[in-house]
């Protein structure tokens, strides 16, 4: 099995879900940009470029690439320093991250070692999705409408709020600028490489995880 997968797809398509299934059948380390960032704002005394870079996300655009660069090649680098591989989830969202990213594994000499799974879904679905799942305030879990009834966290007993950038208007602005218009080329870009996988994402979450493991197994 390769030691660097990389899944895109639109936000809500349920690839955060499955990056987190081969973290725990596998053990390796999980990058979610998104998780980095919001990790980032609740730290005190974060440097001024950073805080400001982070004010696009309220807005549900993109951050600028070299704040991606920054979290993200740190976490990639001290997993693969310590023999481990590792999950990139969101963590690249237009093709000049993904040059970006390839320039860095063949840095590191890894470039051999990367599989692209993307979980493809309409951007209707994903809005859908967005608009009606719940995020717990304390361990960051996402828990879809249907599971979120109760108003707690299956995982760690806290309450279940909106994500603040998953408002209506706000997963509009995302899905503009992270749906499936943005990632047709970034798609191409691992087509040509010979890197990518697609899988069903209006399947279900079991039938996704056997394809995925199915395709892991192969390469
Ligand atoms: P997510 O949790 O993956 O939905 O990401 C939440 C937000 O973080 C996105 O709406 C973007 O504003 C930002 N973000 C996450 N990953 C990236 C990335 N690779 N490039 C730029 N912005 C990102």
């Amino acid at each position: 099995m390769k030691k660097i997968i990389i899944f895109l797809g639109p936000p809500g398509s349920g690839k955060g879900t499955q990056a987190k299934k081969i973290v725990d059948k596998f053990g390796y380390g999980h990058i979610s940009t998104g998780d980095l960032l919001r990790k980032l704002q609740k730290q005190v005394g974060v440097a001024l470029d950073e805080k400001e870079a982070l004010e696009s996300m309220k807005e549900g655009k993109l951050v600028p690439d070299w704040l991606i660069y920054r979290l993200a090649f740190k976490a990639i680098e001290s997993n693969i320093d310590e023999g481990k591989g590792v999950v990139l989830d969101g963590a690249i969202r237009n093709v000049a991250q993904a040059e970006e990213y390839h320039k860095f594994f063949n840095q590191k000499a890894v470039e051999k070692e990367v599989e692209v799974i993307e979980v493809t879904m309409p951007d209707e679905e994903s809005f859908g999705r967005l608009a009606g799942r719940k995020m717990c305030e304390k361990c960051g879990e996402i828990v879809p409408k249907f599971l979120a009834e109760s108003g707690v966290c299956s995982k760690c007993g806290s309450n279940l709020i909106t994500r603040p950038d998953d408002s209506e208007e706000i997963v509009r602005k995302r899905l503009e600028e992270q749906g499936n218009a943005a990632i047709t080329p970034i798609r191409e870009y691992y087509i040509e490489l010979g890197m990518y996988v697609a899988v069903d994402g209006m399947k279900s979450i079991e039938e996704v995880e056997s394809e995925i493991e199915g395709l892991l197994k192969n390469y």
